[in-house]
């Protein structure tokens, strides 16, 4: 027997069969004894657009029923290193989202006071903020990887704080992120003026727009994130409308020439290497994701953080 849990295989129980936990892994109600949490919160009362990311965690989950345990391109096997389980949903207020803020921020310090890494399923980008404050209380502040096509450094939305374009302006005022060690990218669309990407500028932030990464590996941007950040411990957050509407059209704030799935797995790959606290997949809307390849696509970047955890060796490569 493994010493760790290990995916359910193809040939113990049909794919399409089995309760949907993450990667088929053994469900537990506590982080207790793990490494690795993997973490659902299904909400979409942070929405501004379409909503439907309350069925993320699940539609994830269920899409993630193809990965396998090896990483044929990094030469990762997180399950022969790592304790992992799902440890299921924060049971969040669906009626209130000021009141679910505080309950997102204390499932993960429980997550993290176990010992585990936290991988969360979302949801809309505000559990991101909650998120940071645990991080913060753990840590201290913070570096900050942050893939989406929208900087979510809006002061108010609708006049409301709290919002699922806020979560990173909230995470600042309370001095969660190491202002020189974030990076923002994939950043897009149209705005309501130049602040709406420059404000992450002005207060030291790397800010890296879509239209700079077309046509390009990423593989040498991400090799200057490595560098910056050092050993500081750092949070990646992924919004799925990163990707361009091609690749990933179930979400709810669509943004066209955004990222390729390729280089979305070239930032996620090149995370290793780096002192990952945790990690998020957030924004993938089930109702408009009618093939499922959004959350599949979702499911395998949350896979592809697994693998790029310290303490999971990758294959030298020339
Ligand atoms: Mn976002
Ligand atoms: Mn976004």
């Amino acid at each position: 027997m493994p010493p760790f849990n290990q995916p359910l295989g193809g040939n113990d129980m049909p794919r399409f069969g089995g309760p949907a936990t993450m990667m088929r892994l053994p469900s537990q109600p506590t982080a207790d004894g793990l490494n690795v949490a993997f973490v659902g919160v299904p909400m979409d009362h942070g929405t501004s657009n379409r909503p439907g990311t309350r069925l993320g965690p699940r539609a994830i989950r269920d899409e993630s029923r193809m990965l396998r345990p090896y990483n044929m391109a990094t030469g990762a096997a997180p399950f022969d290193h790592l304790q992992v389980a799902d440890v299921g949903d924060v049971p969040i207020n669906t009626f209130d989202l000021k009141k679910t803020i505080p309950i997102i921020e204390a499932f993960h310090a429980g997550v993290l006071n176990a010992g585990a890494i936290p991988l969360t399923l979302g949801g809309d980008h505000t559990l991101t903020w909650p998120i940071l404050r645990a991080m913060k209380a753990r840590h201290g502040p913070v570096a900050l990887i942050h893939v989406d096509a929208h900087a979510d450094i809006n002061d108010t939305m609708f006049g409301e704080k709290v919002a699922h374009g806020c979560p990173f302006r909230r995470a600042w005022e309370e001095g969660c992120l190491i202002n020189d060690k974030v990076f923002q990218i994939g950043l897009r669309g149209t705005g309501y003026g130049p602040d709406d990407f420059d404000w992450g500028r002005a207060r030291g932030w790397t800010v890296v727009q879509a239209e700079d990464c077309w046509h390009r590996s990423l593989k040498p941007l991400m090799e200057s994130v490595r560098a910056a950040i050092g050993d500081s411990p750092c949070y990646l957050s992924y919004d799925i409308d990163s990707l361009d509407p091609a690749f990933a059209p179930g979400t709810g704030t669509v943004e066209p020439g955004g990222l390729t799935i390729w280089q979305g797995l070239e930032i996620v790959r090149g995370c290793a290497g780096l002192n990952l606290v945790g990690g998020d997949l957030v924004e993938v809307s089930p109702p408009y994701d009618p093939s499922g390849n959004t959350a599949l696509i979702g499911a395998n970047l949350l896979y592809e953080m697994l693998c790029a955890l310290p303490g999971v060796p990758q294959r030298a490569r020339g």
